[in-house]
């Protein structure tokens, strides 16, 4: 401990100890008061220490506190980048097989599923509101001769060039899918047989233009079309029978034409 008053402490020390003082009255109550002041300044020195050890160990706790809790803070920092990197992951990949489900590998168009799920949808419209749709079933000519002739790659690049030109050709409310194989259909919402068949010629016209190369070979496909409009009361199935029949009709008229359902001329 701090010693403040160092001479008085050694000039009552060399009083104690004087021979010539022993005898002095106010010795004995110094001794004691000596004695008393002794104890009480061991007494201070030791709440002194600990109470500095004391504050020590709490800034220490304090520090290590601090410490803990900016780690922990880092921690959870990292984990919500992982969290937040993986929602995105998920995300794309709800999308990427959302996608998948609903559209063509080879050629990227919306697949049969989708199809339907448009079909019913408009027969619902229908029901409703009685807004017209019509339907365009086409099948690519002697495609079996194009894969025969030129290979299945060839083949694959044919029709994936053909839904690129029919997605172009038709109008931005229309709705172009692979049926399956080498078979389109187009959904033509708020159109009559008549006005669809008019897209349609416009996009037979243009697979016939259209030329496919592959390496050395070039070759050029036409498709028939079959065109049935949607009819009251009847399923979105019944009007698809009707497009095919149609499309039945157009192959054997000589391919590369369209044909419309129930046409009184069966034009
Ligand atoms: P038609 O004019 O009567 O329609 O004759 P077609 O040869 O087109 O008809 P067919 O049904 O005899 O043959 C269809 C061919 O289409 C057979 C099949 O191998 C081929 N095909 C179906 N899907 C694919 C495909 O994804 N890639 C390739 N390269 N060929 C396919
Ligand atoms: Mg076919
Ligand atoms: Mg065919």
């Amino acid at each position: 401990m701090k010693q403040p008053n160092q001479s008085l402490e050694a000039h009552i020390h060399a009083l104690l100890e004087d021979p010539a003082q022993q005898d002095n009255p106010l010795r004995e109550p110094l001794v004691s008061l000596w004695a008393n002041h002794q104890d009480l300044a061991r007494r201070i020195d030791r709440i002194s220490r600990i109470s500095d050890a004391y504050q020590s160990m709490a800034k220490q706790q304090e520090q290590s506190l601090t410490e803990r809790l900016n780690k922990q803070l880092r921690q959870l920092e990292k984990v919500a980048r992982i969290s937040d990197r993986y929602q995105n992951m998920m995300r794309d990949l709800n999308e990427a097989l959302r996608e998948a489900s609903t559209h063509d590998a080879l050629t990227g168009l919306p697949n049969r599923r989708l199809l339907v799920d448009r079909l019913k949808k408009e027969a619902e419209r229908y029901a409703r509101y009685q807004r017209p749709f019509t339907i365009a079933m086409l099948d690519v000519d002697h495609f079996k001769t194009i894969n025969d002739q030129y290979g299945h790659e060839l083949g694959d690049s044919a029709l994936t060039e053909i839904a690129r030109v029919l997605d172009a050709e038709i109008r931005e409310q229309d709705l172009c899918g692979r049926w399956g194989g080498e078979e389109f259909l187009i959904l033509l919402p708020e159109t009559q047989a008549d006005a669809a068949a008019k897209v349609m010629e416009r996009v037979r016209t243009a697979i016939e233009n259209l030329t496919i190369r592959a390496q050395t070979d070039s070759v050029n496909a036409t498709i028939s079309i079959g065109i049935a409009e949607y009819q009251p009361g009847e399923s979105y199935s019944e009007t698809i029978n009707q497009a095919d029949h149609a499309l039945l009709v157009a192959k054997r008229g000589g391919r590369n034409q369209l044909s419309t359902a129930r046409a009184p001329s069966g034009a």
